[in-house]
């Protein structure tokens, strides 16, 4: 049997500065043992995150997949992995939506992480019309079936009329489970238990706990939140008390 898979919660901080405190030594967004914890900031923030010894991740839009050449404006994936950078947050709906990113350049994206040595976060959802229309697996399923499920990946779900500023409402826990077992069971046998799927979309302190409470919600990708930075500890509290098993003191 494969061990229970670590939850994550990473702060997706979007074109954000750091908010301030959170390079002290007593920032939630210092790795928890039993917990994971990273920062995905913007470039500027990139170096003082690493300095610190935080987790650090990249966002798409920041990074090209060649190694190297004539790509005025780029960053390879390669130079952030010599610097520190560890993860990199692709197929964000934001990069669909106004920058046209496909399923496969997403694909491609997280094929020349790995390449780098980088883990990609790779983010799927649907929208609220595709929702209504019931289509919301189909599209999931066309999103993940073109990602490159054989290496060590994780998935992201982020329905779209759940995130953001425009946010209709958070997904319920249940909603989220039906959808996270649903892309569970799209991945190959070998990675079905071990690939840590998260959920995104309005995750603050008051529904992480139950949220993160259902068995294929291994962490949280958090926006708005992650500048927020005692309602990121909040999150991030509750994934330590869940993952250490004192959940159940918890008030929701
Ligand atoms: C996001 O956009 O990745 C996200 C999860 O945003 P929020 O937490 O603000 O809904």
């Amino acid at each position: 049997m494969s061990p229970p898979r670590k939850l994550l919660i990473a702060g997706n901080l979007k074109m954000n500065r750091l908010p301030e405190g959170a390079l002290e030594d007593d920032s939630p967004y210092r790795e928890g043992s039993n917990v994971d914890v990273i920062a995905i900031p913007t470039l500027l923030d990139i170096q003082s995150c690493i300095d610190a010894r935080i987790i650090t991740g990249a966002q798409i839009g920041q990074c090209h997949n060649e190694t190297t050449g004539a790509h005025t404006g780029d960053i390879s994936m390669q130079m952030l992995a010599d610097s520190g950078v560890r993860y990199v947050l692709c197929g964000h709906s934001e990069r669909r939506e106004f920058y046209g990113e496909t399923d496969e350049d997403v694909a491609a994206q997280a094929i020349a992480a790995l390449d780098a040595n980088i883990h990609p976060i790779i983010c799927v959802g649907e929208s609220s019309k595709e929702r209504e229309a019931e289509k919301h697996e189909k599209v999931i399923k066309r999103q993940i079936n073109v990602l490159p499920l054989e290496s060590d990946i994780t998935i992201a779900y982020e329905p779209i009329w759940a995130i953001g500023e425009n946010a209709l409402r958070a997904a319920t826990p249940e909603e989220a489970q039906t959808m996270h077992s649903f892309i569970r069971s799209l991945l190959p046998e070998d990675k079905r238990e071990s690939t840590r799927i998260l959920y995104g979309g309005s995750m603050k302190a008051a529904n992480a706990k139950e949220l993160l409470s259902q068995p294929d919600i291994d962490g949280g990708l958090i926006g708005g939140a992650s500048l927020q930075l005692e309602e990121f500890r909040g999150i991030v509290q509750i994934a330590l008390a869940l993952s250490s098993g004192e959940g159940e003191g918890l008030s929701t």
